[in-house]
């Protein structure tokens, strides 16, 4: 299932994050009382009765050094491209703006359904200042207010009302979908077209679901996969390509459809923040993991670069200790056909399911191997263990008190599992609880 993606457009300082914060709830901390506070985080899953969608906050997205217009402007158009519902925000205490008239002429050109709200509406007797809208074009305005959470439910309702119905995406089941992810440059888009020319890769159609019209379906031995497309491929030249926050959003997009992401880093170049970040994206999802070393061929190298280079990325990444590594050139194609026998590998360990037996015997001598943690005197006891789920592997220990898992011992049973079955490419999950 793909979640519906909700986007919040409107001028500064309507009230977008106020917004956006309101609607995510408590996954983020409250919104201080000073504009831009809350700038970082600009997109994130929320719900609404028994919707569950994404939303973006655009505001967020500032694009370099570009006019204000530009930036509004910009701003729209990404709204329309990423969304499935657009949340055009307004200020009731100021009317209808030029800059809102702006934003509506970006507007009317979508086929995407907008719906009008008009903050600061704070109470019932500042009603009567949202007829103006009308003027807009998009038909009722709906009043709200982000900073005493007013209206939002009837706006989150009618919003709702035009989620797409059918959110599948539409591949078969067994169709391995991956991601390149990484920050402009790395090779992700050369990467693409190296995988598509490789000859035993029988690329069928460049199909999809409408929204997503970009992705690649290829046949490798008979195995289906899709290539899911980000932003370095797509937006090639836009004004908006370059700005990371919108990099960022793509990535995050991607990698909430994939079963298994390609962290590509740039060997020439090496790791800098902006990979940890984009790589910690990947990890926080749960999904399969496999770093692409690429531009391997424009480094000069001995016998210990790759070593070398290894040890830096695992410094960097501890959190990725899971995740086979790559060295390739998508430039001289050395080593693109590794890249499918990972990915396979991955994927296939990602939704693996081990045998509870089996499990429980690695668990029992693991405690036999290293006593269960104690505290003032009271010692963990380890009950049963079992495989809850796949996508990533989770596993619950069943214990006599759940204080008592300190994490050191959960990573010691955590790699203790890694050792017995494998799970390479893949995160794994574990959570101790009660037995009643
Ligand atoms: P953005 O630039 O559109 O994201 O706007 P912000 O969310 O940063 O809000 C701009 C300012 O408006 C902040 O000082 C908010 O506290 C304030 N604000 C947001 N929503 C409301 C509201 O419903 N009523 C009032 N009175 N102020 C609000
Ligand atoms: P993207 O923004 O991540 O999609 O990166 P591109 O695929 O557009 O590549 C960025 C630049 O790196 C281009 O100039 C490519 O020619 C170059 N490049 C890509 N892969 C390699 C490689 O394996 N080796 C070298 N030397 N250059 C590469």
């Amino acid at each position: 299932m793909v979640k519906p993606v909700v986007a919040i457009v409107g001028r500064p300082n309507v009230g977008k994050s106020t917004i956006f914060n309101r609607i995510v709830g408590d996954r983020i901390s409250i919104v201080e009382d000073i504009p831009g506070v809350t700038r970082d985080r600009i997109y994130s899953a929320a719900e609404w009765l028994t919707h569950d969608f994404n939303i973006i906050d655009t505001g967020g997205i500032d694009i370099g050094d570009e006019p204000f217009l530009e930036q509004i402007r910009a701003q729209a158009q990404i709204a329309i491209d990423e969304a499935d519902v657009i949340i055009f925000l307004t200020n009731g205490r100021e009317g209808v703006t030029a800059a809102d008239e702006e934003v509506a002429k970006i507007l009317y050109k979508a086929k995407k359904p907008v719906v009008l709200a008009v903050n600061k509406i704070d109470n019932p007797e500042m009603r009567d200042q949202i007829y103006d809208f009308y003027s807009l074009g998009f038909g009722e305005p709906f009043p709200i207010s982000g900073s005493h959470g007013l209206g939002l439910g009837d706006l989150l309702d009618e919003a709702a009302k035009h989620f797409p119905t059918d959110q599948g995406d539409n591949y078969d089941p067994d169709t391995i979908k991956f991601s390149l992810i990484g920050r402009p440059n790395v090779g992700k888009s050369s990467l693409v077209n190296a995988i598509l020319g490789e000859e035993r890769v029988i690329v069928s159609n460049i199909a999809g679901t409408t929204r997503d019209a970009i992705d690649s379906m290829v046949t490798v031995n008979g195995q289906k996969y899709v290539i899911i497309d980000t932003a370095g491929m797509r937006k090639k030249g836009k004004v908006y390509e370059s700005t990371e926050k919108y990099s960022v959003l793509r990535a995050l997009r991607a990698i909430e459809r994939s079963d298994v992401v390609l962290v590509v880093l740039d060997g020439e170049e090496g790791i800098i923040e902006q990979d940890k970040k984009i790589a910690g994206y990947a990890h926080e999802a749960g999904r399969a993991v496999v770093i692409v070393v690429n531009k391997w061929d424009a480094v000069e190298k001995d016998e210990k670069t790759m070593k070398a280079f290894e040890q830096n990325i695992r410094e960097h990444f501890l959190f990725l200790d899971y995740a086979p590594i790559v060295f390739l050139s998508a430039l001289t194609k050395k080593r693109i056909h590794t890249l499918i026998p990972m990915i396979d590998m991955a994927s296939e360990n990602h939704a693996r399911r081990v045998e509870t037996s089996v499990l429980n015997d690695v668990i029992m001598d693991a405690v036999a191997m290293n006593p269960t943690p104690t505290d003032n005197g009271k010692r963990l006891k380890i009950y049963y263990t079992t495989q809850v789920a796949v996508s990533p592997p989770t596993f619950v220990v069943f214990v006599n008190d759940p204080e008592l898992m300190h994490f050191s011992y959960q990573r010691f049973l955590e790699n203790r599992i890694r050792d017995a079955f494998g799970f390479e490419g893949t995160p794994i999950k574990i959570f101790a609880r009660e037995r009643k």
